[in-house]
């Protein structure tokens, strides 16, 4: 087997607290890594079907710090693009080494809303490994005190750039949240935060979805003095989109 180089690129300290001391050994590190083959049937269709394919070595070397959050954005829709066409880079990582870099910390440059549906494998659908994405996931990626509490973390602490709300095509909970119907245990909790899109949408499921999504990230940006501050002071950027669980496109909606 063939052996290449992989860069690592880790950034400073974003602050000085206990829980986010940052560890700059990392620094400029290369590490010889071992080229693998890979078998991965992604979701549907089009995505990353890479059957015995050799992948390219070149990952994106991520200086959290330097980032401007259209830059991180830019990162994400980057990484989407090689998902969405068979061309996946984070596989190539050697997760043996991957982890020894991000044991004792994290530095996500990108915090991500998503559903908890199955279809919508995050770090998968913008080609992120280890330590790049905090993702809060949620049937109908919905907000409550415990999420804001999450993304503020995320933002406030980890200093992420990027702010994501992921809705998908074909969303069981907003699907359920138009229909209306009774349902076991305490799955209509989630009917009340998505209500306010279907009011908005009607009964077109993915107007609905899409106004879901943008709802939830106009609470994240206004209802959090955290992320509103960071919003202002330039540090933070808050998008929603849509991710199409048969291309494995995300389509930004805002
Ligand atoms: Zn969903």
């Amino acid at each position: 087997m063939k052996t290449e180089e992989f860069a690592f690129q880790e950034g400073a300290a974003a602050c000085g607290c206990s829980d986010c001391s940052r560890i700059s050994a990392g620094y400029g590190k290369t590490a010889d890594l071992t080229r693998r083959r890979f078998f991965c049937g992604a979701i549907g269709g089009t995505a990353a079907v890479l059957a015995g394919a050799t992948l390219s070595s070149t990952r994106p070397a991520f200086a959290q710090t330097t980032m401007t959050p259209q830059e991180a954005l830019q990162a994400m829709m980057d990484g989407n693009a090689r998902y969405v066409g068979g061309q996946l880079q984070s596989l190539n990582e050697d997760l043996s080494i991957l982890k020894a870099n991000t044991a004792e910390k994290q530095e996500p440059f990108a915090a991500v809303l998503s559903c908890a549906d199955s279809r919508v494998p995050v770090e998968l659908v913008f080609d992120q490994s280890i330590g790049h994405l905090f993702v809060v996931r949620v049937a109908g990626n919905i907000t409550s005190p415990e999420i804001t509490a999450s993304l503020e973390y995320g933002v406030a602490v980890l200093g992420t750039k990027v702010l994501m709300v992921l809705g998908h095509g074909n969303c069981g909970a907003v699907k359920a949240t138009i229909e209306g119907k009774a349902v076991p245990g305490q799955i209509s909790a989630l009917y009340a935060p998505i209500r306010p899109a279907v009011d908005t949408a009607g009964s077109d499921l993915d107007a609905a979805i899409d106004a879901n999504a943008k709802n939830q990230a106009t609470l994240l940006s206004q209802a959090s003095p955290i992320i509103a501050g960071a919003i202002k002071d330039g540090k933070l950027k808050v998008v929603s989109a849509r991710y199409d669980v048969a291309s494995g496109k995300v389509a930004l909606l805002s």
